[in-house]
């Protein structure tokens, strides 16, 4: 059995932007999170990151659960749609608005930009303008959380130690977007524990983006997960694989196993040649059985996806 750190079985999640169908870069986070849960004999959920409503394309969600189907990656349990769960959010954000943790910001994007005391990879810090209150004759747009002035540390499964000052790399962040919409860092800290997760595995772009996650479980009270964070898939000019990228799509229907055999090689993973063109069952079952994550390679690579 394996366990996470807390001693219980795992509960791995893949959890999608339905903004274009599956493609090489997201396979690789399904493979990978699928196996590390099953491997134990954990559950492994599907969630529909479908909060960012201006950029979900109408039948990717569908599109990619069939392609995760084809690929003999079952789900347990319904699929959760996060569009259908604000009711949630909200009640999270309003349990940080009593512990007094969040503060309505009137400043519009060029604002931010224009007062940011610098720039970090994550984008222009939040001067704190409104973070005493709004100025005579400012209307509320977003709502923002206080980040304190401390580390926030995690050992991810492939990256090891990480640490990051959320106060000089992030700011104090957006909660509740100008536009109405839940941040999706709100919706996944809530999703996540609501859902009993307890292991994250996904793409190392949200490295950066899991110490703001684990500030908002410690004011939530969630405890969090253990993180492991996979490689990127980059395309040939080195950008990272994405729908707006113009991702070559994993086909849905049978004959996947060239695509689940390449995502499990990509992970360091020595999984057979003959596979290669076997039923799909015996790659993922190779997969369940083998996967080893000391194998996996924290530096991105080229993948023709
Ligand atoms: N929805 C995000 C994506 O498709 C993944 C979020 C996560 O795994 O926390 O990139």
């Amino acid at each position: 059995m394996v366990y996470v750190q807390n001693n219980s079985l795992v509960v791995g999640r893949f959890a999608p932007s339905p903004s274009g169908p599956l493609h090489f870069g997201s396979l690789v986070a399904a493979v990978g999170s699928y196996c590390l849960a099953r491997q134990g004999g954990g559950s492994w959920l599907v969630r529909i990151e479908d909060l960012d409503t201006p950029r979900v394309v109408s039948g990717a969600a569908d599109a990619i659960l069939q392609t995760l189907e084809s690929c003999g990656l079952e789900w347990d349990g319904p699929v959760l749609y996060q569009s259908r769960r604000n009711d949630r959010y909200q009640a999270a954000l309003d349990r940080l608005q009593q512990s007094g943790l969040l503060f309505a910001c009137g400043c519009s994007r060029k604002e931010v930009l224009a007062s940011a005391p610098h720039i970090s990879e994550e984008g222009p810090i939040y001067a704190g303008v409104c973070r005493t209150g709004l100025a005579q004759g400012r209307r509320p747009r977003s709502v923002r959380i206080r980040v304190p002035q401390q580390q926030v540390c995690f050992a991810d499964g492939v990256f090891g130690p990480r640490e990051q000052r959320l106060d000089s790399v992030v700011g104090d962040f957006v909660l509740r977007r100008a536009d109405g919409l839940f941040a999706y860092q709100l919706a996944v800290v809530v999703d996540d524990a609501e859902s009993g997760v307890n292991q994250v595995v996904r793409g190392a772009d949200l490295l950066s983006s899991t110490p703001r996650q684990i500030f908002l479980q410690s004011c939530l009270g969630y405890s969090p997960p253990d993180y492991i964070h996979l490689p990127l898939a980059l395309a040939q000019d080195g950008e990272k694989i994405s729908k707006r990228h113009g991702a070559v799509a994993i086909a849905t229907g049978p004959g996947r196993a060239p695509d689940l055999w390449r995502a499990l090689r990509f992970l360091g993973q020595s999984v057979p040649e003959e596979l290669q063109n076997g039923p799909v069952t015996e790659v993922v079952a190779w997969g369940v059985k083998h996967f080893d994550l000391q194998q996996v390679p924290s530096s991105s690579q080229v993948a023709d996806g």
